[in-house]
């Protein structure tokens, strides 16, 4: 998300940012993961693959390296697999027969933590991987360029427990010496140093700077086209006036963050939003509320210009990436506020910085009332339906995050967007396609995604079906009634997480959070 301050606070504090970068994450320890292995073989798994088709099994899945080999049906359901049918020559097995593999999961929208939140490195990739997270697109490098950079190095090496960073950075003058993005000539010589610097993308969006003003922004996305990097937005309120999504698209956009500029795309009746006339973006509860008034401006659900825009920005083959879990506490407080595994995993200082404060972004609550909620439900209706429509037409739709911000937890609510996916009216498969192999299209990688042999082996392992109930990937699994002893227990949580062919316990990176949580809280 956005932080977006009185301009001055922004100011003062970005400049400071990459300078009270958090420590790197420690190096990867002997006993944490195992792997990559010269042979392993995942034994009798159900699979789904990432690409929409159904469940299948029971496979055999070679790993050799961090690559798949091969990937073998043995049989059927509740029949024995003849032995002499399988791969053979394993150096390490999985005995797999209950449970279900699918691709490591890729979110779009996961910002590192850092200052503002009081995090580690270590805590937030770990949340990630416990949680299926096996890629994730840094969407600002909000650390600094050179942090972001080396972790993505580190990581890519296994030299640290985490997921591939794919970092793409934001177009804001704190991000590097050149000074301030406020003509064609500095856009371009920001994303020339983007590029050299070996980053994957750019993350347009404004902390004061013109970058949405037409010019600029067609230099940005004519030298991100050039320097071959992938650009998306944050296109705020403060930019929205001069360009809207279809507008930046149609200047070579990509794909876009969260929902801004979406609605104002779909204006007839309009070119501004209804503002009240005491409306200060500074004042983060109006921006947050009157963004929750926002969709029911646009032409509704079905009309010719609700289908115009969705067919352009498909023929752009243009991604969208909702973060729906981010607004969540908008729709019901209570819920974000009171989600169950903030009791052990939410550590104090970001605690501190979810509460309310006017100087602190994604902390509104400064009076939000029932009727600040009803709009927003209301308005989530519209939005998915937008997705819905997007993706029953042929558009991609992604599965970001956002967390570390408005009480969302890293890693347990990537989960929750994948839950708000299929609210938004996607059968689960569909959901699972978003959060692997879209992902993946979404940046430009055909390595990942997709249980593939010759594919890189990022898997996750649970041992429920995820399709009859998503809520068995989070963390603290789920709630189900032993019909044996009758008593309720939790099932699930993601049990295995393989990373570029290293084996992780999933259940043992939730201790090592745990502890980093609890240590904190003594101090
Ligand atoms: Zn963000």
């Amino acid at each position: 998300m956005r932080r977006s301050l009185a301009l001055f606070i922004v100011l003062a504090c970005f400049a400071a940012l990459a300078d009270d970068a958090p420590a790197f994450a420690p190096d990867r320890k002997p006993n944490e993961g195992e792997g990559p292995f010269q042979r392993l073989i995942i034994r009798g798994a159900t699979l789904i693959d990432g690409t929409g088709a159904p469940p299948i099994g029971p496979v055999d899945i070679v790993i050799e390296g961090n690559r798949i080999r091969e990937i073998r049906n043995v049989g059927f359901p509740k029949v024995a697999i003849k032995e002499s049918d399988r791969p053979k020559d394993p150096s390490r097995e999985i005995d797999a027969s209950n449970l279900y593999v699918l691709p490591g999961f890729i979110d779009m929208h996961a910002h590192a933590g850092g200052r503002e939140q009081g995090t580690t490195a270590e805590y937030v990739f770990k949340l990630w991987l416990a949680h299926g997270v096996t890629t994730v697109r840094e969407p600002g490098c909000g650390n600094g360029v050179d942090w972001c950079l080396h972790e993505r190095d580190r990581s890519a090496k296994n030299e640290i427990v985490a997921p591939r960073i794919v970092p793409f950075v934001f177009t804001r003058r704190q991000m590097w010496d050149g000074g301030v993005i406020d003509s064609p000539e500095q856009a371009r010589k920001f994303v020339q140093w983007v590029a050299k610097k070996g980053a994957a993308g750019i993350k347009i969006l404004s902390s004061g700077d013109p970058v949405f003003d037409p010019d600029i922004l067609a230099a940005l996305l004519d030298e991100a086209k050039k320097q071959n990097l992938g650009s998306t937005t944050h296109l705020s309120q403060m930019g929205v006036a001069r360009t809207n999504i279809v507008d930046a698209a149609r200047l070579g956009l990509r794909g876009m963050e969260h929902w801004y500029g979406l609605p104002e795309s779909l204006f007839t009746d309009r070119t501004i939003q209804n503002f009240p006339t005491s409306y200060n973006y500074s004042d983060e509860q109006h921006r947050f509320g009157e963004a929750g008034r926002l969709w029911k401006q646009a032409a509704p659900p079905g009309s010719e210009k609700w289908n115009a825009v969705i067919d352009e920005l498909i023929k752009d083959h243009f991604n969208i990436d909702p973060t729906l879990t981010i607004y969540e506490a908008s729709r019901d407080l209570m819920r974000a506020m009171r989600a169950e595994w903030h009791d052990k995993y939410t550590l104090p200082s970001l605690w501190r910085w979810y509460q309310p404060s006017r100087a602190a972004h994604g902390a509104y609550w400064f009076d939000w009332t029932t009727a600040d909620e009803i709009e927003w439900k209301n308005n989530y209706r519209i939005w998915m339906q937008f997705l819905n429509d997007y993706k029953n037409r042929g558009g991609h739709v992604t599965t970001g995050s956002d967390s570390g911000y408005i009480f969302k937890l890293y890693g347990f609510d990537y989960i929750r967007e994948l839950e708000l996916l299929q609210e938004a009216g996607f059968h689960p498969l569909e959901v699972i396609r978003s959060a692997t192999m879209w992902g993946a299209q979404a940046l430009g990688r055909d390595d990942i995604g997709v249980v593939r042999p010759g594919k890189l082996a990022d898997l996750v392992f649970v041992d429920q079906n995820p399709v009859a109930n998503l809520k068995v990937l989070y963390g603290t699994g789920w709630i189900r009634v032993n019909d044996t002893t009758g008593a309720a227990e939790r099932v699930g949580g993601v049990k295995y997480v393989m990373k570029d062919g290293i084996l992780y316990d999933a259940k043992q990176l939730l201790r090592d959070v745990e502890n980093i949580v609890s240590d904190a809280k003594k101090k």
